[in-house]
């Protein structure tokens, strides 16, 4: 009787997953303003944490000026006296966990240098200090705050392959362990503190990461295995917008995203979220919330699975070169676009926008082109000159997909600007123009002007 009980209030008990930024971990003030949301919440609490903001590029800079036989201690110097400052602000006792962790990284260093070498395994393992001593400070703080918290090392929930620096979730096993170890703790009140970015080796057991930014996708890998009623992102923005504020001044934070849209948005230039951070949470349809440490009152962005049929964002890109090929072998054209993508990939290029006919292809990626691809390209392919100097304009939104009347609309907003490609992603949820990178701006804003000043309910 008791146990069913308190099945049902767990039920109805809000699970919240927090995962705060490297900004929200970045001073000392950042984390008073972090443990305010995480005492404010109502309901069961995770807490992920990334790294103290820049530390991540610290390590790496580290690690690489210890493989090259620089002076890699002042920069160790550097990063220990970042973490130290921020306890001595902080008020805490952490001398002795503190001084294992930074001992680990200059063993981790001497080491390095004195091999002059730095494998991918052993890079790894010095990233993960970042968030072991990020979730460490944290916990520690959030105890002294009065909180029953806890640091907890992801390399015991997170289960992954030998893919060191981008490695793959082995999610049953990922699963099983963070319920194993989390369930726990909440269940005895403890709020976890959970260290973002890493991950286990399967044997031989080593730390892994799971690529920049990864903390976001640890977090939403965590509110799946929880069976969370929310995943929060805490940055350092209010949430993702109509358009950039820079660039558009009546841009406004948007309420509501489909969990589509917010993919396509994260691919094309907003930097709120990892694309992979979707994933895991779709898959539960766990609702996520992009939500801003620095002014925490603000509602936020919340992306869930409701798709309304509008217009929600236009993004723009600059730097992009966009190549031009026409096959050769105009009556033998079969293969052709295997070997374009075959001719990028080895030049290790990524290709963003593809705009094809049939025996001519545009595509556009964001950086310069090589001599040496166009050399290669030019093997099967008549190739102009690439056209640097370009920009992508990308619009987003369901109502692409579901409102026929938005696409005329939106051609005839771009209007008297050439446009030297158009494409419609295959989810139909985006439209992306390439324009001339003066033009962008105006693109922008003629856009803008029809979606979102002329009509409000667009
Ligand atoms: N600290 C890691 C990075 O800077 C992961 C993260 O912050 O999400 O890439
Ligand atoms: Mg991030």
């Amino acid at each position: 009787m008791p146990e069913s009980v308190s099945s049902v209030r767990r039920f109805q008990m809000r699970r919240i997953v927090a995962k705060f930024g490297g900004t929200s971990m970045g001073s000392a003030d950042a984390m008073r303003k972090a443990s305010a949301i995480v005492r404010s919440v109502d309901g069961e609490v995770i807490v992920v944490v990334s790294a103290v903001t820049g530390t991540t590029d610290a390590l790496i800079a580290l690690g690489n000026t210890a493989v090259e036989g620089g002076d890699w201690e002042v920069l160790a110097g550097r990063i220990k006296e970042r973490h130290r400052m921020l306890v001595r602000e902080l008020d805490l006792d952490l001398h002795q966990q503190l001084s294992v962790l930074l001992d680990e990284m200059w063993s981790i260093c001497r080491v390095v240098a004195q091999f002059g070498e730095l494998g991918p395994s052993v890079l790894d393992r010095l990233l993960s200090l970042g968030e072991r001593l990020s979730a460490t400070i944290f916990a520690e703080h959030l105890v002294v705050d009065g909180v029953n918290a806890e640091m907890v090392d992801a390399f015991d929930l997170i289960a992954t392959d030998r893919q060191f620096g981008c490695a793959n979730v082995d999610f049953p096993v990922t699963n099983s362990r963070t319920a194993g170890v989390l369930f726990p703790m909440i269940t005895n009140s403890v709020i976890p503190v959970v260290t973002g970015f890493i991950g286990q080796s399967n044997a031989p057991h080593r730390y892994t990461t799971l690529g920049r930014g990864g903390s976001d996708y640890s977090a939403a890998i965590i509110a799946a295995a929880m069976d969370a009623t929310e995943l929060q992102i805490w940055t350092d923005v209010d949430g993702m917008f109509t358009a950039d504020p820079r660039v558009i001044p009546g841009a406004t934070v948007l309420t509501q995203l489909s969990y589509a849209e917010a993919g396509e948005l994260a691919y094309f230039g907003a930097k709120v979220l990892h694309p992979k951070t979707i994933k895991p949470a779709i898959e539960r349809e766990i609702p996520v919330r992009i939500l801003n440490t620095f002014n925490a009152a603000a509602p936020g962005t919340l992306i869930n699975s409701e798709e309304c049929a509008s217009i929600k964002s236009i993004t723009s890109k600059k730097g992009i070169t966009v190549v031009n090929l026409v096959s050769l072998g105009m009556l033998d054209a079969h293969g052709f676009l295997a070997k374009i993508f075959t001719a990028f990939a080895r030049h290790e290029v990524i290709v963003d926008v593809v705009s094809t006919s049939e025996v001519s292809v545009s595509v556009t990626v964001d950086r310069k082109v090589s001599s040496a691809l166009v050399e290669e390209l030019r093997t099967f392919a008549t190739v102009d000159e690439p056209e640097t100097g370009m920009a992508i304009v990308c619009v987003v939104g369901e109502g692409l997909r579901t409102q026929p009347e938005v696409l005329g609309r939106l051609f005839s907003a771009v209007g008297p600007v050439p446009v030297s490609m158009v494409s419609q992603g295959a989810s139909k949820r985006n439209v992306t123009f390439v324009v001339a990178e003066r033009d962008a701006r105006r693109v922008v804003a003629q856009v803008f002007h029809e979606f979102f000043e002329s009509d409000p309910t667009l």
